[in-house]
């Protein structure tokens, strides 16, 4: 897109007159990693082609390869599109006229297995900030998914809206900083330019402005904690009292996940992390791993505990069944409702209510209807067929449900209602006088309940 804005048109014009900052080129190619690959059973070295066999059985490890005739560590490679490539992309930060400038580069190592390395460099974008107007153009390629991230698309204004939240542009991060970042006067109380960190510049100012914790990070050298904080999450923040008791004692810290991990570990141990002894070990990997395994013999104990219970319960269910089963058929024994045509009968028996369900083409059986407690099943039948199953509540003494063939109701479905209603009283001395009857139901309620 052509520049619109005033604002636009005056960066358009600068940057045209911007020389490539050809000087940094040394340095990022020596940033690069050195490479090899293999070749049948041959290791190829991918800086100086030298072929060679390696040692038959070696223990060393593959990461762990330095080339016979370079001696270079070298990394392996698999090849990549046809071609063996690695990408490296940096910023140059600089002022320009009253503009702070992130531009950011990158860098294509481009490898053969009979030729040196090739590098070849893009420009992808820059950022210009006028901070007194508080206002930012951006300028440069395309976004894309593959490559160094960006297209193959001219250099032009590109419009970031920020109504639609942070661009492709904002979240871009570059791999590293080139040496001799100029920077606006607001930022020089914060002494940036020495670069021994490697944040990305855009985050880190744009977090320095925000959050004094981070300053302070930043002024106390605290590389890797800085890194972890403007980069990977936000844990510096819920542990800032730990933080000021690591910099009171100077500790050092090589891999600030790990340490935050550890940090999370005491907590769920309920361990004192006001105490320096506690949150700062001589040797914070072997102390984070000694509670990592402590932590998971604690879930696996917990895990076996569990399970334990939910056998036994589970066991106790299936006594508490049949007890309550055996009862009902006993209390139940000649228990029958009946009219002109109709017989009311209870359903108990496990082979019984499978019958009826496959009659009826209704849940009956397969729902466990017949283990619930608190009810009781019966079966309305004309001539032995059964007609409708019918669910009543032992608490309430009123009827569930009444159901007949694929769950419809029968012509007979208000008859079934009827006798069932008129007999309810019956019903009720009766199993109100059978005491262990709802002893044992509400039992299996109980253990019923607990295992859901
Ligand atoms: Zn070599």
């Amino acid at each position: 897109m052509k520049p619109k804005t005033k604002l636009q048109q005056e960066v358009w014009n600068i940057h045209n007159k911007l020389s490539k900052p050809l000087e940094h080129r040394p340095f990022v190619i020596s940033k690069h990693d050195f490479y090899y690959t293999t070749h049948y059973k041959n290791l190829i070295c991918l800086e100086c082609n030298h072929s060679w066999k390696p040692e038959v059985n070696s223990k060393k490890s593959v990461s762990n390869v330095i080339c016979p005739s370079c001696k270079r560590k070298v990394k392996q490679l698999t090849i990549y599109n046809g071609q063996f490539i690695r990408i490296l992309t940096y910023s140059v930060i600089q002022l320009v006229d009253r503009f702070q400038v992130m531009r950011y580069f990158s860098c294509w190592k481009i490898m053969h297995k009979n030729k040196k390395p090739v590098y070849k460099f893009r420009d992808l974008f820059e950022e210009w900030t006028e901070y007194d107007k508080n206002k930012s153009v951006v300028i440069g390629l395309n976004t894309s998914w593959s490559g160094d991230g960006f297209s193959l698309s001219d250099y032009e204004v590109r419009y970031n809206n920020p109504k639609y939240g942070p661009s492709e542009y904002d979240r871009f991060i570059s791999d590293l900083n080139c040496p001799g970042a100029e920077f606006h006067p607001r930022f020089k109380k914060y002494g940036l330019g020495v670069d021994f960190h490697n944040c990305d510049y855009r985050l880190l100012l744009s977090k320095l402005e925000r959050s004094s914790q981070i300053e302070t990070l930043l002024k106390a050298k605290q590389k890797e904690l800085l890194f972890y904080a403007v980069h990977k999450d936000e844990r510096y923040y819920s542990y800032w009292s730990q933080i000021k008791i690591l910099l009171r004692h100077k500790y050092k810290i090589k891999d600030a996940g790990i340490w935050y991990d550890y940090l999370d570990l005491l907590k769920y141990f309920n361990k004192d992390i006001r105490n320096p002894k506690i949150i700062l070990p001589k040797n914070l990997k072997k102390a984070h791993n000694e509670y990592v395994v402590k932590k998971q013999k604690r879930i696996d104990q917990q895990n076996a505990e569990r399970e334990v219970k939910r056998q036994e319960n589970e066991r106790l269910r299936a006594e508490a069944e049949t007890a309550l089963r055996n009862i009902k058929a006993e209390v139940f024994k000649n228990f029958s409702l009946k009219n002109d045509r109709l017989i009311i009968v209870p359903l108990i028996d496990d082979d019984d209510v499978k019958e009826e369900g496959r009659i009826l083409k209704h849940c009956v059986h397969t729902n466990n209807y017949h283990k619930k407690s608190g009810i009781l099943l019966m079966s309305a039948r004309i001539d032995g067929s059964p007609l409708e199953t019918i669910e009543i509540s032992l608490a309430s003494y009123s009827i569930i449900q009444c159901r007949g063939l694929d769950n419809k109701p029968t012509e007979y479905h208000d008859q079934i209602i009827d006798l069932v209603r008129r007999n309810m009283g019956k019903l009720s001395r009766l199993v109100e006088k059978h005491k262990d009857l709802k002893e044992k139901d509400s039992i299996l309620k109980n253990l019923q309940h607990s295992a859901a």
